[in-house]
């Protein structure tokens, strides 16, 4: 994959990130006073470790989530961005344009939402 394309994704899922940490910041703050705190801030802080806490306090989907952005974000640092991780067959671009953080090609999907992986 080109580095123009890498770079995309790379821009999508911070993206990605930075929205489920804004989402999970604005229900931990519900009721509290906005600060100026942006997501950026929030995201950077986050970015190198996360603590246990932190991680514990997300709900299961959004720690689901920021698990496979974070992967995805990995696997482009390692260009290995775009290869299934179970067969290492080159992915579907369109199914990466949809679903960037997707570690998996569609037919080893399937296997594993059928138990199979
Ligand atoms: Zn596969």
């Amino acid at each position: 994959m080109d580095q123009k394309k890498l770079k995309t994704f790379r821009d999508r899922l911070v993206q990605k990130k930075v929205e489920i940490l804004d989402a999970y910041n604005k229900n931990k703050t519900y009721g509290k006073e906005a600060d100026g705190e942006g997501a950026q801030d929030i995201a950077d802080k986050a970015s190198s470790s996360y603590t246990k806490e932190f991680l514990f306090s997300l709900s299961n989907s959004e720690r689901d989530q920021l698990q496979l952005v974070d992967e995805a974000l990995g696997r482009i640092d390692h260009r290995r961005f775009g290869t299934c991780v179970a067969c290492e067959d080159e992915m579907n671009l369109k199914r990466l344009e949809a679903v960037p953080w997707a570690k998996h090609c569609i037919s080893c999907q399937e296997k594993q939402e059928q138990g199979l992986l």
